[in-house]
């Protein structure tokens, strides 16, 4: 091995040292048996000074037991993200690469149905990579790198991506994720290219026949909501015919599938002018130059918005709430529950005899069973009964792992006024 390939700095010559100890306290081993990756720094007993940010360290049980090997976060209340179970495993570059390989693996078949050609390739902690997620779009895949074991690996990921994705053009990064903050790494705007060309200002990807518009440096997380791909399409299934109001709509990629499914009309509202102006791009695209006879864009506060439309004495044959994350933390459910009724009661109320709500929380501190009660007693308030017609999740490029339920955020509901 030439000289040069370990002396390179944080590489191969650093991963090969004896590894850092973490103790836990004891009892706390318990969490990390069940397989779940979060070791908070409240469970540990003894940690030596100065371990480097990301790098491995061996994690053992108040009785010296080894648990496994994770990585290390000294600025994170979650002092470290678990690798690997496996005692006989300690992580290094060909485990991270062969996650890499099995989670785009995972993808395969999604893409290969052709359905659309974006998709979740890495979902963090849920494909064992914790604090790694990367979406693919049209060949060009944004990541983002959330926590400091990811940001170690970064150099083997995008090796890895370049090495196991068929077509892949290129690797990019958006740094400008809040979480990164809270591991002591940098925070920076717009997208910064690791490997290949560097992508269009937009990325063209399709979801069946609707065309949309990618801003991989200013759009939001990565540029898309790729986790609503199914809520699409069963929204899309209920449109024909129907005038739709689809709230919330950021580059209008519900409202243009209700359109793309034959709805009368849609009217797409957002706060952001920047999304708003996104969407009348997508919706020409997929509808071609006179889109503007079936569709209209409001900018506008949600919230407003649905008071302006029960006062002008309004009807709408579909309504979607696909609002932002009303809580960050367990501690904000009951004001994100308030925030909740308070458009679902709006929206039900101005749904004509028969009418459909598709309403959606993306708050991972709001359980189903909460967000079910929050919108039936929105019903209560607003005297009408409604049928469950379909239930919606993030789709399956998202996967949760079991012992990893923070993974699971996404919920939707169909309702169908009776
Ligand atoms: N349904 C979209 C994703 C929605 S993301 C899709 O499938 O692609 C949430 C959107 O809500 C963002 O575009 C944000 O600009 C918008 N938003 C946040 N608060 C708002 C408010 N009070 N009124 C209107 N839009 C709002």
């Amino acid at each position: 091995m030439p000289s040069t390939y370990a002396s390179r700095k944080g590489f191969s010559g650093e991963r090969k040292d004896r590894l850092e100890k973490i103790e836990l306290k004891a009892g706390r081993e318990k969490s990390v048996l069940r397989r779940h990756p979060w070791i908070f720094s409240g469970a540990i007993a003894s940690a030596t000074d100065g371990i480097g940010s990301g790098s491995t360290v061996e994690v053992v049980s108040a009785k010296g037991e080894c648990l496994g090997y994770g990585s290390f976060s000294p600025a994170s209340q979650i002092r470290v993200r678990m690798l690997s179970f496996d005692r006989g495993r300690v992580p290094d570059a060909s485990l991270v690469s062969e996650r890499i390989a099995l989670a785009a693996a995972r993808r395969e078949a999604l893409l290969s149905a052709g359905y659309s050609n974006a998709a979740r390739l890495v979902n963090a902690e849920s494909d064992g990579l914790p604090g790694l997620v990367v979406d693919l779009y049209a060949g060009h895949a944004v990541a983002q790198f959330t926590s400091a074991g990811a940001e170690y690996w970064k150099g083997t990921i995008v090796e890895a991506l370049m090495a196991n994705l068929r077509g892949i053009r290129s690797v990019s990064e958006r740094a400008d994720v809040d979480a990164r903050r809270k591991e002591g790494l940098d925070f920076k705007e717009g997208l910064h290219l690791l490997a290949g060309e560097e992508p269009p200002e937009l990325i063209e990807i399709h979801e069946g026949a609707v065309k949309l518009f990618v801003d991989p440096r200013k759009g939001h997380k990565t540029g898309f909501y790729l986790d609503q791909r199914a809520a699409r399409r069963t929204v899309g299934s209920f449109a024909k015919g129907r005038t739709v109001l689809n709230c919330f709509s950021y580059t209008g990629g519900f409202g243009i599938h209700a359109a793309a499914a034959g709805a009368a009309h849609v009217t797409q509202v957002d706060v952001s002018s920047d999304a708003l102006a996104l969407g009348r791009r997508n919706a020409e695209a997929t509808l071609g130059p006179g889109y503007g006879e079936k569709m209209d864009f409001a900018e506008a506060d949600v919230f407003k918005h649905l008071r302006w439309c029960r006062d002008s004495g309004k009807r709408f044959g579909m309504i979607i709430l696909d609002p932002p994350k009303f809580a960050e933390s367990k501690s904000q459910v009951l004001k994100a529950a308030r925030g909740y009724k308070d458009i679902n009661l709006l929206a039900m109320k101005l749904l004509e005899p028969g009418g459909i709500l598709a309403t959606f929380s993306c708050s991972g501190a709001m359980t189903e069973d909460l967000f079910l009660k929050v919108v039936a007693e929105a019903a209560e308030d607003a005297k009408r009964d409604f049928q469950i017609a379909a239930r919606t999740g993030q789709d399956a490029d998202h996967p949760v792992s079991l012992a990893f339920p923070e993974g699971l955020y996404l919920k939707g509901l169909v309702l169908r006024a009776v």
